[in-house]
């Protein structure tokens, strides 16, 4: 590992490993840093992805692709279904990824191009200079050593500790915190190209379930629900469990994983004098569908290249980085944050009556795309006694 890099990165992710591939397309000296021994083990999420989306950063390869959706289902707490045809339903339709391949497809890209890539390496502290960011401390097998770098990138995800160790708040509020427990089910009937996502108070408190489709008559079924609604008997895995029990009893769990998924609003700024945050770190994930992989690779792909600017001009103060801050908020990426926070904020206090009659009422709209605002209109038009809580919705996302 050298002692200087023009960028230093801290996280093998989807972000890190854009942001490293980009880095070294742009002729830049990149080191990136991964903790874990292996890139993309153990998988912390249910893997789905919108096509068009992905269609940006990597060229689909079957390798990766577990199964191809055409459709999303939403049932209600009363098990009214909905159903989105592919077009209608959004970024989380499209791909099921296998993300063991996926992660390790993008990092061996980033590592082809150049990038210097380090397992079993981690980040402890930053190296401050007048209280800026000049370097990061990194261990490996017991041994500190101090690499500098004109700009370091903070991609260590959803635990993020770099940028608090900067001095930089990026607490996740506990009721913003969706805690998650997935199993990988086998030997179980599904559809193989339709998500399905359940709603409901004694489902999922303030989240939902998944299943989505593996392939080879598999699925991730997982399920995230607000941290404050956590505790002793009522935790995720135990909600979990009572629902494979009622719609899936023959299923055997091959894989069980646990995580977080941030449904705040992003970092207030996601950038300091030499110090960039992407992807989860930088807080980016939806807060609605708690989705954030696409995210990982926007913000991952446009940190660089205002990163590579700056360090062009020799400036990689937080004034020239404020570009990439200002880039992904003003993008189509960053209103969407923008609103689905509001819309997340009103879909966690909604009661399963209220759920099930929106459910019922938007099966009966005939959208020919997937509007917010139409939806909003619409739900209003058909459902007047939800007319407050929509109301004040729409109000607020005008
Ligand atoms: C249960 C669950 C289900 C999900 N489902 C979906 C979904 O269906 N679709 C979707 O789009 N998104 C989903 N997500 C979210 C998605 O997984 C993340 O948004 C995405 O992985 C973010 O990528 P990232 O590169 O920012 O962070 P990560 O993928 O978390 O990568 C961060 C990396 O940094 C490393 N790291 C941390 N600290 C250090 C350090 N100090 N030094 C070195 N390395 C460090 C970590 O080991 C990790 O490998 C889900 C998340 C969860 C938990």
């Amino acid at each position: 590992m050298k002692s200087q890099y023009d960028i230093l990165i801290i996280g093998g992710g989807p972000a890190g490993a854009i942001a490293a591939k980009t880095a070294k397309e742009k002729g830049l000296e990149v080191g990136l840093v991964e903790k874990r021994p292996a890139i993309g083990a153990p998988v912390r999420c249910a893997e789905g992805i919108g096509k068009k989306l992905l269609a940006d950063f990597i060229r689909p390869d079957e390798r990766w692709i577990a199964a191809e959706i055409e459709r999303a289902t939403i049932i209600a707490p009363d098990g009214t279904t909905m159903e989105l045809a592919h077009e209608m339903a959004g970024s989380e339709v499209g791909y099921i990824l296998d993300r063991k391949v996926f992660d390790r497809e993008l990092i061996w890209q980033a590592a082809d191009a150049g990038a210097e890539i380090f397992v079993k390496t981690r980040a402890i502290a930053p190296i401050l200079e007048e209280g800026k960011v000049i370097g990061a401390k990194i261990e490996a097998g017991g041994d500190v050593t101090e690499v500098k770098a004109d700009v370091v990138i903070a991609a260590d995800g959803v635990e993020s500790k770099f940028g608090k160790w900067c001095g930089i708040d990026t607490t996740v509020p506990m009721r913003e915190m969706e805690t998650c427990a997935q199993y990988v089910l086998a030997d179980i009937n599904v559809p193989q190209n339709v998500t399905q996502f359940y709603l409901g108070n004694e489902t999922a408190p303030e989240g939902y379930v998944w299943v989505f489709p593996k392939g080879k008559r598999a699925a991730n079924v997982g399920i995230g629900i607000s941290g404050k609604k956590s505790g002793p008997g009522h935790r995720a895995i135990d909600y979990l469990n009572s629902f494979v029990r009622k719609h899936f009893p023959e299923g055997k769990p091959i894989e069980l994983i646990v995580g977080g998924v941030s449904v705040c609003k992003p970092l207030e700024c996601t950038v300091s004098d030499n110090l960039m945050f992407i992807g989860d770190a930088a807080r980016v994930s939806d807060p609605l569908t708690g989705g954030g992989i696409y995210n990982a690779l926007y913000t991952g792909k446009l940190a660089v290249d205002v990163a590579s600017k700056a360090i062009a001009n020799g400036d990689t103060g937080k004034k020239a980085l404020m570009e990439y801050d200002r880039g992904w908020r003003s993008s189509a990426l960053g209103k969407a944050l923008e609103r689905n926070h509001k819309i997340k904020e009103i879909f966690i206090t909604l009661s399963d009556e209220k759920l099930n009659s929106i459910v019922r009422s938007i099966s009966k709209i005939n959208m020919k795309e997937f509007d917010t605002f139409t939806l909003i209109k619409e739900l209003i038009r058909v459902n007047p006694k939800l007319s407050l809580e929509l109301g004040a919705l729409w109000a607020s996302i005008r």
